[in-house]
């Protein structure tokens, strides 16, 4: 009796509900005060009509699963997640089979409330997702022209010394081709400021088209762009380039009409840094206007 006493009062100020269901019958055989406060007393009836207003055993429901084959608690202990839909609450259930006093064997259930700590983690999860997505956006923004929408001189930095490690690790091949609109100041000149803008962005999307997936394009500044065509040799990259020039020079400008320019182009060799071969397309590239424009020039080297 006082030991049943000493049980009850125990689990009586327990913060979180408590209760007992006799296995054969699935009927309420005990709730502690805490559930019978918030649910009201529903010892005798079944649970499932309890709880969930059911009319037979939840689908979750693992209570045969407490016991042996003939009956016995198994010493299992069953720890899981579950929303009530009913209670539009989160529980955290333990469950266990035990031997009650009168003989029946029963669940024993601890149902904590988690509702809160759900929706924290909820909240949690959503914002963990909008600052990745952020992140990313910003990632984009950040290597983005703002203008032409096409990579800017960061992104073209980056990429250029991915490929630069990558060409000396392994021996690929690696060209880069500098590109300078020729007479662009005449367009702003002659048809403003805004229109120079349109022709720029032009020139980015007919570039775009141009080149490989493999190929990263830039807006190197101003009127310049640069292609950095990984794994390529000079004699393609020409080609390449010789391809963006003849599309440029066939492409009917908005406002302007026809617009051409020049391109130096130039291969990584042995004894090139970032900064050489960059310097070597730009060398190139002055070349090819000084030959008279709309032309592409390739880039010397000593051997
Ligand atoms: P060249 O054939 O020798 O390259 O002649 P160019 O007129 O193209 O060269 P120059 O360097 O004299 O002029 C480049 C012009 O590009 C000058 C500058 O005002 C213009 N420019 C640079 N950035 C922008 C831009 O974002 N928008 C517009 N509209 N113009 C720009
Ligand atoms: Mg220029
Ligand atoms: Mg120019």
């Amino acid at each position: 009796m006082l030991e049943s006493f000493i049980f009850e009062t125990h689990l009586d100020i327990m913060p979180f509900d408590v209760y007992v269901v006799e296995i054969d019958t699935y009927k309420i055989v005990y709730m502690n005060r805490h559930l019978k406060e918030s649910q009201g007393d529903s010892t005798g009836l079944c649970c499932y009509k309890a709880f969930f207003e059911l009319d037979q055993p939840c689908l979750f429901c693992k209570i045969k699963e407490l016991v042996t084959k003939d009956g016995k608690p198994n010493g299992k202990t069953f720890i899981f997640e579950h929303f009530n839909e009913l209670h539009d609450r989160w529980y955290q259930l333990q469950e266990k089979a035990i031997c009650w006093p009168d003989g029946r064997v029963a669940k024993y259930s601890i149902a904590v409330d988690i509702s809160e700590l759900k929706e924290t983690q909820n909240r949690l999860a959503e914002a963990h997702a909008t600052l990745t997505l952020k992140s990313k956006e910003l990632e984009i923004l950040s290597a983005t022209d703002r203008l032409t929408k096409v990579y800017n001189r960061l992104r073209l930095d980056e990429f250029l010394k991915t490929e630069f490690q990558r060409s000396r690790r392994y021996g690929n091949p690696l060209s880069v081709i500098m590109l300078d609109i020729d007479y662009f100041k005449r367009v702003n000149d002659t048809h403003g400021h805004q229109a120079g803008d349109q022709v720029l962005c032009e020139m980015a999307g007919l570039l775009g088209s141009c080149i490989r997936r493999t190929d990263l394009l830039g807006r190197w500044g101003g009127e310049e762009f640069m292609v950095i065509c990984a794994e390529t040799a000079l004699p393609d990259a020409r080609r390449m380039a010789e391809k963006i020039r003849c599309a440029i020079e066939t492409h009917p400008f908005p406002v302007v009409q026809s617009m051409t320019a020049s391109l130096g182009v130039a291969e990584l060799k042995h004894d090139d840094t970032m900064e050489s071969i960059i310097k070597r397309a730009d060398v190139a590239l002055y070349e090819a206007k000084q030959k008279g424009r709309n032309r592409v020039e390739p880039a010397v080297h000593p051997d």
